[in-house]
Order: structure tokens, then sequence, then C-alpha cells
């Protein structure tokens, strides 16, 4: 994301925890089976009952039927999941949805709804418990309507068309679908979403074909073959034309704009090219099998959802001195789908992560474009990160999302890495991230733990320590003149 507003917990209630049944409970079989209830979250330390314990996901199937201008839906979604441990009962993340009916392994399953921290909490038991390490299918049918009242925040943006975004990051993927709403559980994904004459539908990931039903609506198919986490759903049912393109490695490029604006988004799409192959040149290949952005009148923010970043129709002005300045943050989204995306932060208060790359080299995209000056920006931000961190958490252990300790902040720690260990040896810790760590979910350890093992220098452990985690700035590297007034 790009600027600071991020989906924050709502106001939090009283967490209703899981029911542990204390009548009943099977004694621990000979065989060591002894199921029990997951727990009501994954222990993020900013969202403490975001995702749920006791199973990962593999893969979510999403169909979602979509009424435009009333908001009413219908949806089913399938998980393939695994056992983590042996399951009495689990959990899912939900909020707003009415709950029809849940499947285990194709058997009615018992279900319950509670308020949780961030949304609701649906327990579903099992009509047998689940072994630890068996694979394991859910079915969950429900309904609601996008603008209903919600325990948390919504994720649902809503344009003057009558159509709707999904703009989900930090926790509200909950809103759209009972899921495992965490980071570090990523799956791959297909969706179902049909549109009535006049709009399109857009999905993460690949169109795969398109059936038209006797009411003249369309249901469209997508397939992300890549892992996903949550947080980067990116659905759409809008008024919207796709524009079609190719890399210049033959990645496939679709783009969806407001219908009757294509001439207006066409040529700014058809940047999308050239910023691929400036961070390509960086990272290697762009790690997914499509790309393109979805620019949409009923959203003001830039969001990067895995291969469909999403921005609002208002970042595409020139700047005071006439300049595409707007290609930073499309630079910045793109520069998302390595890191965030691809290699994603396992908890979210490892979100430097994501943020720190994209601001840097948004950054670093302008000014080679003569827009901006880098250590202009990077002297400025070590002039108030100090009272940040005092306010706000360093960079590497912040007490929120959506500040500056994360975004110039984490972009700051990258620029005191490169002064420190020079250009040569800082493109090949960023470049070789991305590969090393692809579909994974990383922390600042595992950062700290690379930057030693692609250099062999041991110091850049107490060195980004301090960086990431201390109280105050550090003397930065070549700029030691640079003060925390300055
Ligand atoms: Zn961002």
């Amino acid at each position: 994301m790009t600027t600071t507003r991020r989906a924050f917990l709502g106001q939090a209630a009283v967490a209703a925890a899981v029911t542990v049944p204390v009548f009943g409970a099977p004694a621990v079989a000979a065989d060591g089976f002894d199921p029990r209830p997951g727990s009501d979250g994954v222990g993020d330390p900013l969202f403490p009952t975001l995702g749920n314990g006791g199973y990962q996901v593999v893969h979510y199937d999403l169909t979602f039927d979509f009424t435009p201008v009333t908001y009413d839906f219908t949806a089913v979604v399938r998980m393939n999941a695994q056992a983590t441990q042996d399951l009495s009962a689990f959990n899912l993340d939900t909020d707003g949805h009415t709950i029809d009916a849940v499947t285990v392994n194709g058997r009615t399953a018992p279900f319950a709804l509670s308020l949780g921290k961030s949304g609701q909490e649906l327990t579903v038991t099992p009509a047998a418990p689940l072994h630890k390490g068996t694979p394991f299918t859910v079915a969950v049918t429900y309904r609601g309507n996008g603008k209903a009242p919600r325990a948390g925040l919504s994720g649902w943006k809503f344009g003057a068309d009558g159509g709707f975004a999904s703009a989900v990051q930090s926790s509200r993927a909950d809103t759209f679908l009972p899921c495992n709403d965490t980071p570090s559980d990523k799956a791959t994904w297909t969706f179902h979403l049909s549109a009535p004459e006049g709009y399109v539908a857009a999905a993460n990931g690949e169109l795969t074909g398109k059936d038209r039903r006797a009411d003249g609506s369309t249901v469209w198919h997508f397939a992300l073959r890549e892992r996903m986490p949550t947080e980067l759903l990116g659905i759409a049912v809008v008024k919207g034309t796709y524009l079609y393109g190719t890399s210049r490695t033959g990645l496939p490029l679709r783009h969806v704009v407001p219908q009757g604006e294509e001439d207006t988004y066409a040529p700014i799409v058809a940047r999308t090219p050239d910023h691929l192959a400036w961070l390509e040149a960086k990272f290697g290949r762009y790690p997914f099998s499509v790309y393109g952005l979805h620019i949409y009148g009923g959203y003001t923010d830039a969001l990067e959802n895995s291969t469909l970043t999403l921005m609002g129709t208002n970042w595409f002005k020139l700047n005071a001195d006439g300049n595409p300045t707007y290609e930073n943050t499309m630079v910045h989204e793109l520069t998302h789908q390595w890191f965030g995306d691809c290699v994603t932060p396992h908890d979210w208060q490892q979100a430097w992560l994501n943020e720190g790359p994209a601001v840097y080299y948004a950054a670093l995209y302008s000014e080679e474009r003569g827009w901006s000056r880098m250590a202009d920006k990077m002297k400025a931000t070590y002039g108030k990160l100090d009272a940040i961190r005092a306010s706000d958490g360093p960079p590497g252990l912040p007490r929120g999302l959506g500040g500056t300790n994360i975004y110039d902040g984490g972009a700051l720690v990258l620029y005191a890495l490169q002064l420190q260990v020079g250009q040569r040896k800082f493109d090949r810790i960023m470049g070789q991230w991305p590969r090393r760590f692809k579909d994974r979910t990383v922390t600042s350890e595992d950062f700290i733990g690379h930057a030693v093992d692609v250099t062999g220098d041991r110091s850049l452990d107490p060195f980004l320590r301090d960086w990431l985690f201390g109280a105050v700035n550090p003397p930065m590297p070549g700029h030691p003149d640079w003060t925390a007034t300055a």
C-alpha cells in the first residue's frame, strides 16, 4: 500500500474464546490421537486473533455471485487444508456474513459465530475429528450484502458504477469470505465471479474462461497458480474495460480501466513494461504469470493486490512541474509483487519488509527520472524518525500499521545498508532476497541473516538490529552531519 490508510482493528470487542469442551473430552487415544480445538489466532503481535491455529490452507476456491447496485451476494468458498494438529474443531475468520451451511470432508458440520477482536470467528466442529497431517476439505455456503454492518472495518470499496473492488489489507479479507486471514498462510486460488451485462469481473491471476448464463450474466473464471495470502485478495465487479499488453519478456499484461476512459488510461498502463523491465533488472523475473493495474474510481489509495494492483483514478495527474510522478506509485506497487506478494511478511510486525523496499525503489525511480533526490528524502526521514521511533515504535517493531516508521523508516534502513556495504553488495542482498525466499513468509531475522550470508559480513547483524529495533537512529554511514532534528 502507499499511504497510511490501512485497515486497522476496529474497537476491540470482548474476544470470545473458542469453547473447549470440559465434559466428554476424549482421553488421549492409545495411538496418541488427541483432538483439540485449534486456536482463534496465530499470535500476530498487532492482530492477536487474525488467522487461526491448527491448520494451513492449501487452496481456496471462491464462487461469488454479486448483484451490482443492491450489493447483495451469495457465495461458496471451498477450502483444501491440512491439519497441523489433531483437531476437534477449528476457526475461520469472517465478518458480516450469514452462514447457511458448512461441510467438512463432505459431511455437514455444526458451526457457531462469535465476536472476535477484528471481526467474527466461525467455529466449525467436524463430524469426525481430524488427524494431524491429514488433508481435509471445508465448504462454507454464505450470503450477505457489501454494505452490511461489520464488527470491524470493511474491505469493500464502492464506485459510482454500483460495483465494488476489494482492498482488504491487512485484516479484512474476512469481509468477503470466511478464511484463514493471516499473511502466514498462503494458498493458491481459483475464482468464479458473476457479473451482469455491462459489467466485468476481475480477480488475482489469469482469466481462464467465461460462461454466459441464461439471464445474460457471465461467470468469469480466474486461477492464481502462485500462493497468495488473504490480505492480497483482489476481486471486483465493475463497469470496466480490459486493456491487454505484453512485457518485454513476454509476460501477459491485462489491466482494467473505467469504461469510457480507455483513451485516458491506455497510455498510462502502457508504462508498465518499462517499470517491469526496470525492476526485473534488479530482482530477476517477475514472480507471477500475469500482471496489470485495476484503476477504479471507487478507491483513492493504491494497493499491491497480487498480480492486479488496485489504484484510484485520483492518482493520475501530472505534478506541478508537469511530470507523471504517479509513476512512482506504479513502481511502488509493482515492487511489492516481489516484496510483499511473492515474499510475504510472516506477521504484521514485519511490514517494513514490504514497505521499505517499495518506498526505496520508488524513490530511486523518481531520482533516475530527475523528479526528486533520494538523499534529500532520506535526510528528511532521518531528521524526523527518532521522534517517530518513540511514538510509533522503530521500523522493525511498529506498534501499529500505516506509519512513517515502516514506510519511509523502512526505506531509510535500506539506504543505510546500501551506504554501509556499497552498491554492488546491496544489489546482491536485494536481488537475491526474492529468489531465495520466493513464495515463503519471512521475518526481520530472515533479512538480517540473509544480509550476513550474502556479504559474509557478520557486523551487519548488529548494524541492522540497531537500525530496525533501536530507540534512536544510529549514525548514517557517510553522513555524520545528519541529525535527528535535521
Ligand atoms: Zn506499499
